[in-house]
Order: C-alpha cells, then sequence, then structure tokens
C-alpha cells in the first residue's frame, strides 16, 4: 500500500499488525481525480439481480453461534446446506420491529442493500420470512468490528485511521451518489474481511433521500446537530459522522463523549472540540471542516461534494483509485486461524434457546412485509 507504507516510515507508528497478533485482536491531479470520478461512476449499478422472492428457506441453512445482537434481532452464522459455504443472517423480529415504529426502517433496509453493490458494502444475497420473523442472508465478514479492533489497540496510528477513513470515505461518495444517506456510520458497522478491508453493514437507518429528510435517527455520539434539532438535513449528515469516526479512531474516544446521550447532544450543539495535543494540523483542519455545524463550511456539502475530503492534505498520500481496486496492503490482517467459518473475532453471546424460527401459524404483521 503506497501511501499506506510511506507514511509508515515517517511516522514510525506501532506495527498494528504484531499488536493485535499478539493480544489476540485485534495527488490529487485534475485528471487523477477525473479517473477516480470515473470510477466511482463505474462501480454505481447495474443492479445485481438478487435471489428472487421465495428462492431461500430456512431449511437451506443450518444455524450456529450469534455474532451480533441488535434491538430487533440478532445476527448469526450460518451454513448453507447446499454449498456449505458461511453466510451470516440477520434474523428480525416483526413484532419488535412493528412496536419500535421501525417497519419504514426495515423495508428500506431490504431495499438498499439489494441495490447496492460496492467493495466496501455488505451484500445481500437474500430474504425470508416466516409468521414471526424476517431473514436476510448476507456474506459472512469473518474479521470482526472495526469496534473490536479499536478497543484493543486504544487508538490508531495515524496511517491505520487513515487507510480505514479513505475506505469510508469511498462507499459514503458510492452510497450519496445513488441518493442513499447512511445516518448510522460507527466503529461497530465497520466489519473487516478477511484481508482487512472494511465492509459497512447495517442499513437499518439508510435511506434513499434526493433532497432532505428529518427523522431523528443514529447513534448520539455519531449525531450531527441538524439531526438532533429535527431540522431537515440531508447526506452530510454522513461526513459529520466521518469525522467523528476519524476522531474516535485517532483519539480511542469520540469528541463528544459523555455519560448519558442528552449531555452528548449538549456538547454535540455546543460545537465546542477539543483536540489532543498529538492530533497533526492537518487532522485536525480536516475534523474542523467535517465536524462543523455549518453547512456552508462542512467538507463533502460544498460545490466540489466529497471530492473535497478526498483533495484535503491529511488524505494527500492516498492513492484513490488503487484503494478502490483493494490494490493497497492493509494495515492489519486479521488473524482468523481455522479457515472459513472462524468465528473467533467476534464476541461472544448468550444463545436464546427459546428462539421461534421457522414457526408457522398466524402472522399478524403479514401487511407491513408484503416484500421479504
Ligand atoms: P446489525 O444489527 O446489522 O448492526 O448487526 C449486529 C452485529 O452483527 C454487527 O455489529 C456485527 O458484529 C454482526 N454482523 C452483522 N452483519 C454481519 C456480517 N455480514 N458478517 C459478520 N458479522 C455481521
Amino acid at each position: 500500500m503506497e501511501f499506506y507504507q510511506q507514511q509508515q516510515q515517517s511516522q514510525q507508528p506501532q506495527p498494528i499488525a504484531q499488536q493485535h497478533t499478539e493480544t489476540h485482536v485485534p495527488q490529487s491531479k485534475p485528471v487523477v481525480q477525473q479517473r477516480i470520478v470515473d470510477a466511482v461512476q463505474q462501480s454505481l449499478l447495474p443492479q445485481r439481480s438478487t435471489v428472487s422472492k421465495g428462492k431461500y428457506s430456512l431449511t437451506d441453512f443450518s444455524i450456529m453461534r450469534t455474532l451480533g445482537t441488535g434491538s430487533f434481532g440478532r445476527v448469526h452464522l450460518v451454513r448453507s446446506v447446499h454449498n456449505g459455504r458461511y453466510y451470516a443472517i440477520k434474523v428480525l423480529k416483526k413484532h419488535q420491529v412493528v412496536k419500535m415504529k421501525q417497519v419504514e426502517h426495515t423495508n428500506d433496509e431490504r431495499r438498499m442493500l439489494k441495490l447496492v453493490e460496492h467493495p466496501f458494502l455488505i451484500r445481500m444475497w437474500g430474504t425470508f420470512q416466516d409468521s414471526k420473523n424476517l431473514f436476510m442472508v448476507m456474506d459472512y465478514i469473518e474479521g470482526g468490528e472495526l469496534f473490536s479492533l479499536l478497543r484493543k489497540s486504544q487508538r490508531f496510528p495515524n496511517p491505520v485511521a487513515k487507510f480505514y477513513a479513505a475506505e469510508v470515505t469511498l462507499a459514503l461518495e458510492y452510497l450519496h451518489n445513488h441518493d442513499i444517506i447512511y445516518r448510522d456510520l460507527k466503529p461497530e458497522n465497520i466489519l473487516l474481511d478477511r484481508n482487512g478491508h472494511i465492509k459497512i453493514t447495517d442499513f437499518g437507518f439508510a435511506k434513499e433521500v434526493s433532497t432532505v429528510t428529518w427523522t431523528l435517527c443514529g447513534t448520539p455520539d455519531y449525531i450531527a446537530p441538524e439531526v438532533i434539532t429535527t431540522k431537515p438535513y440531508n447526506k452530510s449528515v454522513d461526513w459529520w459522522s466521518l469525522g467523528v469516526l476519524i476522531f474516535e479512531m485517532l483519539a480511542g474516544y469520540t469528541p463528544f463523549y459523555d455519560s448519558t446521550p442528552m449531555k452528548t447532544y449538549e456538547k454535540i450543539l455546543s460545537g465546542k472540540i477539543h483536540y489532543p495535543s498529538f492530533f497533526g494540523a492537518d487532522v485536525i483542519d480536516l475534523l474542523s471542516n467535517l465536524i462543523t455545524a455549518d453547512l456552508t463550511r462542512r467538507l463533502g456539502n460544498l460545490i466540489n461534494g466529497p471530492a473535497d475530503i478526498r483533495n484535503h492534505p491529511w488524505f494527500q498520500e492516498v492513492v484513490w483509485e488503487k484503494l478502490l481496486a483493494k490494490d493497497i496492503e492493509t494495515p492489519y490482517e486479521p488473524p482468523i486461524t481455522a479457515g472459513v467459518g472462524d468465528s473467533s473475532l467476534f464476541d461472544i453471546y448468550a444463545e436464546d434457546k427459546s428462539e421461534d424460527y421457522g414457526s408457522a401459524g398466524d402472522d399478524p404483521y403479514a401487511e407491513f412485509f408484503g416484500d421479504f
């Protein structure tokens, strides 16, 4: 990875790969710029023809351990009984989705995931349902959450944070080109594949919006001020969150952290950020132009769009086309030892033996989830 190697030599960061194996965790010239735009455009859809409705069912998979949990269900590692391959299946309980008024978000999540195709976004293969649950079949991403890696590392050296931030930037740019706002960027939703590239997962708050929207959603530490104040907001809320993510990767904590969401919101609205003394001038410049309430200043929201972010001096060494082609060495390769299906990099969750997967019978919520 060109930019990465240069940075490592000049800044001598800790050898993160080693560090994690041990702890068991883990220029732009106009022509180049045009090629990036072209490359990004080329990676726009043609829409992948996903599995047609009804093709999958629960009997196609053996359900294995839980990889993660959410408010409405959990994500399981599963194995196809046909081809022996591993997948991740996200299961959402219909009654929970309805109770928490997430019907529209859930149907949006399915629609968005079906639509997107990008190296740094999770791929969904199909969906199905039983009378109680909704199921989404996705690629299984073995390397665990960026969140786990960050907590075990405490913080990332500058080039490592830059690598992940750059891949996230390309993923967000792709989504925005499709008029999709992601709205829930945070390290928990960034998975690492077996080579150490990112895959953004959880499209539960993603929304197709060409102009503005209003819904209050996201995760407190990462929410932009215009979302908190329920003003109409646009795609640039994701660039605010990118700023928070970069800050967290470099500092090891979020810039507006406090003991309750309310206090965090107050801090976000106050707009005051204290940058640690070890932050370089260029990253402070980038962050102060991402984490700004002033939408006429927020990078990504200006006339040049995300090119202003890609061309910022902090990203100077990034060869964007190579990055998009994954033609760059990653800073950390997850120590996946047991081959395909290894899930040692995921936290352990208590399994719920009372799961009602595959149940037939009455479905009082059938009308809400006709597309699944
Ligand atoms: P979600 O509800 O989509 O945020 O998923 C909850 C957690 O499940 C994530 O934070 C990951 O730890 C895990 N997870 C989700 N999707 C996948 C996937 N495709 N491969 C591996 N783990 C996943």
